[in-house]
């Protein structure tokens, strides 16, 4: 039996693309530098794979910025835009990536959209009408000959036609189907190429295959394979899916003639028993995804030889692969010296997971897997206790009852208490919880960090700045004040590091998109809070005002849904744990004279199921009560509110509706506002504040385009419940903008008040 992965990541173990890429950026590192950083780093993974065992090595899965963006490069998929700037190869690649501002013009990127149900971000192919596919293998073909030149017989792959036309955005009259027989031409002549260049498989990625599909999806879907495997010659093509289960198109993944089928059993939860019930071509290679390409736990080597030996019994060709490209996980466990060893041996990085992979195999091979080291070894692991737990918290969340998910008295009810209570003006306006992380404020997280200041040299420093923040707004005349989050580098972390339960890294990173990376905390044991985490602080600015400060908290899921989490318990009970936590802190923040509190879950989207039938069973059915948990216990009078950094939700409108939050604020200046018109039929109770002005741009917007907005609004949302605010935290930007911008929001917000 064979090992396979299906993807390598790429930034490196100490970031070193990252920090190759911003040094091209910046202009201090050539086109030639980097290039060459990409080159060693192929080379050190590749090895690297080679060394530890695995037989199929993966090669093309590499990038400079992004898979898709290369695969749209690879089908001369460059919109004029960018081909008009006249750029070399790799600056119109950025170009399209990032954005270009310079002596050629000035356009802006590609738009972003999250990979599937992960925190990857791909950037959106765009195809006009003029767009002509046509296959440019350079990248691809130039990598598998790297590879082969070290000796390194690799597996080319490439994300495939359908999932790549499925994603991309037509900006014309066209639509996928009318590109279907280029692309389809294109990735026929791809495969002669890399056959002709010693390859002996080829994998396509087609994740979109574990989404529902249309009739037309799987005639779309027929028609380029059908094309594509006429003329593959004596390669050997894989269809590689991942993400979930293929329910909707079995029957014709199966019979088209791949010689390879790569099948996800961690989260398609389906595959096995539709394998069961079908069988598998005895002519077919079954790569089977029994490694957790996105989880970073040891894999338990039983149940995992339990699952291949029910596989093997009805596929005859079985090759070991992993879930999901090894992307989504960090590097490696042995760059974290901090962590104590009896945590780290449960840990499984991308290295580590070549080494499980390997054992697999042997164990697998073997007469007697139970006899051998390796599995006793691993059996070990998952004998003992890992951590003692906390009883008193499994013992709360197993009490909890309806009553505990309930707000009392309902929401009609509470927004007349609290209208009287508060007596705000029409159309408050707020914040979102962060001011300008300046530089000042970074030096000092960072000094002490180092230890060259103390604690209380650190905390001064942040007081002085939320003084300084809560004078700000009283002068622009803001109504509904924040402390500014000084204190914070990141929502989640910050949480995580002041709850019990939590691991964090130090060189874990996971590329987030292009040479952003972001280092999620560890789930590991029972979550609970030690001691209250933000009241002094709220305490403090609520005392330097007469206006109302909002206390400022993550909600739940985001804190679950940016971490890793853990497998021993279900997601919806580690859920409950966080959100008990956060209800602690709710409940202090109210004992302290704190009335208005937003507990911002901007990542609860994120991972809605990626078929609908499993919206609710999976995800919302719990998701949305461990919200409720977290304010359910506070006065009618107290304020509850939450953000969300996306207007996409349309689709869980009701849903939303039904975490009973008081107000809720949201990204709207850069979506068209379509959300206002869902709002408005669904008859959406709470209160809403959607985004004035775009804050991921320096851009001051004018008064009146304030104004405009405001009215738009108001043609859908009753003035009664109408905040307004901008998209999201200030934190990414400058003083420069943020007050100007600030005072335009104001002013602007004033004069549509004395029209009302
Ligand atoms: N309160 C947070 C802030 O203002 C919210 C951030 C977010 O939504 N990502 O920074
Ligand atoms: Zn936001």
């Amino acid at each position: 039996m064979k090992t396979s992965v299906i993807g390598f990541p790429r930034i490196g173990s100490q970031r070193e693309l990252k920090i190759a890429s911003e040094c091209y950026f910046k202009g201090s590192k050539t086109a030639a530098e980097l290039l060459a950083v990409g080159k060693d780093l192929r080379r050190a993974h590749w090895l690297l794979q080679k060394e530890s065992g695995l037989d199929l090595i993966p090669a093309g899965d590499f990038s400079f910025y992004d898979n898709l963006l290369d695969t749209a490069v690879m089908l001369n998929a460059v919109p004029e835009r960018y081909r008009a700037l006249g750029l070399d190869g790799l600056a119109e690649y950025f170009a399209m990536a990032r954005g270009y501002q310079g002596e050629k013009g000035d356009v802006k990127a590609l738009a972003m959209k999250k990979w599937f149900n992960t925190n990857y971000h791909y950037l959106v192919p765009e195809l006009e009408d003029e767009t002509k596919i046509r296959l440019n293998s350079e990248k691809i073909l130039g990598e598998l000959e790297e590879a082969e030149a070290l000796g390194i017989p690799a597996k080319p792959t490439a994300i495939g036609p359908f999932t790549f036309l499925k994603l991309a955005r037509y900006t014309g009259k066209k639509i996928a189907e009318d590109f279907a027989d280029a692309a389809a031409a294109a990735y026929a002549e791809l495969l002669e190429q890399l056959g002709a260049a010693g390859a002996e498989w080829v994998q396509f990625d087609e994740p979109i295959l574990v989404m529902d599909q249309s009739p037309a999806d799987t005639a779309l879907f027929k028609k380029l394979y059908g094309t594509i495997l006429k003329s593959k010659g004596s390669v050997k093509v894989l269809l590689q899916t991942y993400f979930g289960d293929i329910r909707d198109c079995w029957a014709e993944v199966t019979s088209l003639g791949f010689d390879g089928v790569g099948l996800d059993f961690v989260e398609g939860r389906e595959n096995l028993s539709l394998l069961q019930q079908n069988g598998f071509p005895a002519d077919k290679v079954l790569f089977a995804g029994v490694v957790n390409g996105k989880n970073i736990w040891r894999n338990h080597y039983r149940s995992t030889l339990n699952l291949l030996g029910e596989i093997g019994k009805l596929a005859q060709n079985v090759v070991i692969n992993t879930s999901c490209s090894l992307l989504h996980v960090p590097f490696t466990v042995k760059n974290e010296t901090k962590l104590e060893e009896s945590c780290k041996k449960h840990l499984a990085f991308a290295e580590e997971k070549l080494l499980e992979l390997a054992d697999l195999k042997k164990l697998f091979g073997s007469d007697l897997p139970e006899k051998e080291p390796e599995f006793e070894a691993n059996e070990a692991l998952f004998r003992d206790e890992r951590h003692g737990g906390n009883k008193t918290v499994r013992e709360r969340v197993a009490a909890l009852s309806e009553k505990d998910f309930t707000r009392l008295p309902a929401f009609a009810e509470r927004e007349k208490l609290q209208k009287a209570f508060f007596r705000l003006p029409l159309l408050p306006t707020t914040t979102i919880g962060s001011f300008p992380q300046t530089a000042d404020v970074r030096a000092n997280r960072a000094a002490f960090r180092k230890g060259r200041i103390t604690r209380e040299e650190y905390d001064a420093f942040n007081r002085k700045k939320t003084a300084e923040c809560i004078a700000l707004q009283e002068k622009i005349g803001l109504d509904v004040l924040v402390h500014g989050e000084f204190e914070r580098n990141d929502m989640v972390e910050y949480f995580g590091e002041h709850l019990d339960g939590f691991l964090f890294t130090e060189k874990a990173w996971v590329q987030s998109y292009g040479t952003r990376c972001v280092k999620p905390p560890i789930v590991w044991s029972d979550v609970s809070r030690r001691r209250p985490i933000t009241v002094e602080t709220s305490k403090y600015a609520q005392s330097l005002t007469k206006h109302f400060v909002k206390g400022m908290l993550t909600g739940p899921v985001t804190i679950l849904n940016w971490s890793f989490p853990r497998e021993d318990i279900s997601l919806k009970e580690c859920a409950f744990q966080i959100a008990l936590a956060i209800r602690e802190e709710v409940l202090d923040l109210e004992a302290n004279g704190i009335r208005i509190i937003q507990i911002d879950e901007a990542a609860l989207r994120e991972k809605l199921p990626l078929r609908r039938a499993d919206w609710h069973r999976e995800y919302l059915d719990w998701a949305i009560p461990a919200f409720r948990l977290v304010h359910s216990g506070v006065k009618a009078e107290t304020q509850i509110h939450t953000h969300m950094c996306y207007s996409e939700f349309g689709d869980i409108i009701r849903d939303i509706d039904d975490m009973d939050a008081d107000v809720i604020t949201f990204e709207a200046s850069r979506s068209d506002l379509a959300i206002l018109s869902a709002l408005n039929e669904c008859g959406f109770k709470t209160e809403v504040g959607p985004g004035v002005y775009d804050i991921h741009s320096p851009r001051v917007p004018a008064e009146k385009e304030i104004t405009a907005a405001l009215h738009k609004m108001l043609k859908k949302i009753p003035k009664e419940k109408l905040w307004v605010n901008p998209d999201c935290g200030l934190k990414t930007r400058g003083t420069e903008e943020t007050v100007p911008s600030l005072e335009h929001l104001v002013a602007a917000a004033k004069e549509v008040r004395g029209e009302l």
